[in-house]
């Protein structure tokens, strides 16, 4: 799960981001709200964390712009105890879910796997053939037995799932991949998918990603 978190305190951005690390989450934090929309709106993110007060762009109309722009991105709203005006507010702008501050990391990440499951249509598992993804414990397996990827590997393979259908840019997938600084190659992503188009024909053949010449990848089951 790759997540954005857009949070002045950096106190708690480093908890959040910490305690998500250690769930095996993929996170980037933002400290003002121009940032963050602008990684959101750039980046393929699975999920966003938002505080409302934030520099530079208060965090209702950060989400305002990300809805107008169409993005689907799920987001889960901070705010403070008892703000009820600012909830409804940063709902109303097109937030899916809140939490009142202070909260349990805990329960923050339950809310992040229950939006990331809403986006999948309420799902407990995403499913392809003899694939499927459990989106409670993030394995995958294939024709019922468990089908044992790197870290790298499982992240194409569910970007590509929940994207089925549509043409997915190598560029996009680096995206995905790597932070921002890390020095890029999309020779990578080649080997990547090629590694994963072996594992998975394991299952009779099984063939679920074409390469579209020039324009990248798609997942059709
Ligand atoms: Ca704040």
């Amino acid at each position: 799960m790759k997540v954005l978190i857009v949070e002045d305190d950096t106190a708690l951005a480093t908890q959040l981001q910490t305690g998500l690390v250690a769930s095996g989450a993929d996170v980037t934090v933002c400290y003002d709200g121009v940032d963050g929309l602008f990684q959101a709106q750039e980046l393929p993110f699975d999920v966003a964390v938002v505080d409302l007060g934030l520099p530079k762009l208060e965090g209702t109309e950060l989400i305002r712009r990300l809805r107008a722009g169409q993005s689907t991105l799920p987001v889960l709203i901070l705010t403070a105890r008892g703000g009820w005006k600012s909830k409804v507010e940063g709902l109303e702008a097109g937030a899916d879910d809140y939490m009142e501050k202070p909260f349990h990391i805990e329960e923050l990440q339950a809310r992040l796997r229950a939006l990331l499951r809403r986006a999948s249509g309420y799902s407990s598992e995403l499913t392809a053939g003899p694939l499927t993804l459990n989106l409670t414990s993030e394995q995958f397996s294939l024709a019922g037995q468990a089908l044992e990827l790197t870290a790298y590997e499982h992240r194409i393979l569910e970007y590509l799932m929940r994207h089925r259908g549509e043409v997915v840019s190598k560029a996009v997938l680096t995206d995905y991949l790597y932070e921002q600084d890390f020095d890029r190659d999309s020779n990578v992503i080649e080997v990547l998918v090629g590694r994963l188009r072996r594992k998975l024909a394991q299952a009779d053949g099984f063939a679920p990603i074409t390469t579209l010449r020039g324009r990248g990848y798609r997942f059709a089951d």
